[in-house]
């Protein structure tokens, strides 16, 4: 038996494979047709280990399935916009499509001395004018349907780099590029409207089975609800020096719950926090505050892993139903993306809000008596009753059942 000469019988090879183009497809009707997508790659520079055993994985399935008789159909193509080409652009003085373009042409070498079984003629990168075309086609067709829109939002934002920055982008509170104490700024933002397939995507998500807890948890806090409430707390002024705000508007399923409502809990992110920062009596500590929460484990936030922490500011908002102020805190545990980064806590109801009034003291007014069950009492409570039930304490609402109520008070 001759040695294996990597040099020689891998050049061969693939030259047969180009001649005969060996792994270009074209449609057969007939035929069984297998469709293998691997994930595109960033073309950061040069292939690593982790590229090789990825793209090895799919090859295998690919092969298997030719030899199965299907016809396959096994593209590739480079994900190529984003921050790294940015970075590398500024770092060494290039043009990121020739650093983009440089990068792509020798990773698609390497990929092809392993002989992976790509039809190479249909790569493409999305940086491409004929790929991004369609990104924009698309975008245009939701935007006809009222499924993308333009929001004021709070953004993360690095004054150095002056470039808004994605949460992942932040590293214990500063830029991961240049290490300043990174900001919030209200830019105006697209979103998309993925409310509107709420319902869908938490109906579907009961049915992944084999997802572990914290990453479902993870995805129904992006999904959030779409049956709701927005209610909205006027801001009372501090001192008279003190700008008017804008009322924080809070989103909930339970607006029956209302007049349990013994505080607002704003993200750290969210606009108003950095605004009573300033015109609070000590700024800088109030900075730092909201600083260590920013920079804490966004996953444990999302989850609520983590030791429910906050702080009073000092301010007030108005419970719109009960007309009564109450205390205006930043929680660790609310999060800017989702809702509206500020939520009512009705710690005799929510077990998260539960949990965070008895740490600090806050009062636990219970409001919503359930049914078949003796009357609870807030000082007593040892755990939040989320169940419906029959409101009490509640003004003209008092008597009403939860479903009655969510229809009377909106
Ligand atoms: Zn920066």
């Amino acid at each position: 038996m001759h040695d294996y000469d990597p040099q020689s019988i891998e050049k061969k090879w693939q030259q047969r494979w180009r001649d005969s183009r060996a792994f270009e497809v074209a449609e057969e009707p007939g035929r069984p047709k297998f469709y293998c997508l691997v994930m595109f790659a960033y073309p950061s520079g040069h292939a690593h280990v982790g590229h090789v055993r990825n793209y090895m994985i799919g090859d295998v399935v690919a092969r298997t399935r030719r030899m199965q008789g299907y016809n396959v159909l096994h593209p590739f193509g480079w994900d190529a916009f984003g921050m790294p080409a940015e970075n590398a652009a500024i770092k060494h003085g290039t043009h990121p499509e020739r650093w983009t373009l440089d990068n792509i042409a020798h990773m698609k070498g390497q990929l092809q001395r392993l002989g992976i079984s790509y039809a190479w003629e249909r790569e493409f990168a999305t940086c491409e004018r004929d790929y991004y075309k369609w990104n924009q086609w698309l975008f245009l067709r939701m935007y006809e349907r009222d499924l993308a829109y333009r929001q004021r939002s709070a953004v993360n934002w690095c004054s150095s780099c002056e470039t808004v920055l994605a949460n992942e982008q932040v590293v214990d509170g500063a830029c991961w590029r240049c290490d300043t104490q990174v900001g919030t700024r209200e830019l105006n933002q697209w979103f998309f409207r993925i409310t509107h397939y709420a319902d869908a995507l938490l109906e579907g998500a009961e049915h992944l089975e084999q997802w572990p807890e914290q990453v479902l948890t993870m995805q129904r806090n992006w999904i959030g609800r779409s049956h709701g409430a927005r209610i909205r707390f006027a801001v009372i002024p501090g001192r008279e020096a003190d700008a008017a705000e804008e009322p924080v508007e809070v989103f909930t399923t339970r607006i029956d719950t209302i007049y349990g409502a013994t505080a607002v809990l704003l993200a750290p992110e969210h606009p108003l926090a950095e605004r009573l920062a300033a015109s609070s009596a000590d700024p800088a500590a109030f900075r730092a505050q909201l600083g260590r929460f920013r920079a804490l484990d966004r996953t444990a936030r999302t989850t609520g892993q983590i030791e429910k922490e906050g702080f009073d500011t000092g301010r007030q908002a108005m419970n719109p139903f009960t007309g009564k102020p109450v205390p205006i805190w930043i929680a660790n545990f609310v999060l800017a993306e989702y809702g509206t980064g500020a939520i009512m806590a009705v710690p005799a109801h929510d077990q998260r809000d539960f949990e965070f009034a008895r740490k600090y003291g806050l009062p636990v007014p219970v409001v919503v008596q359930p049914a078949d069950a003796p009357p609870l009492r807030g000082e007593t409570l040892e755990a939040a009753s989320a169940d419906h039930g029959v409101l009490v304490d509640s003004g003209p609402y008092s008597g009403l059942p939860s479903a009655e109520a969510m229809r009377a008070m909106t």
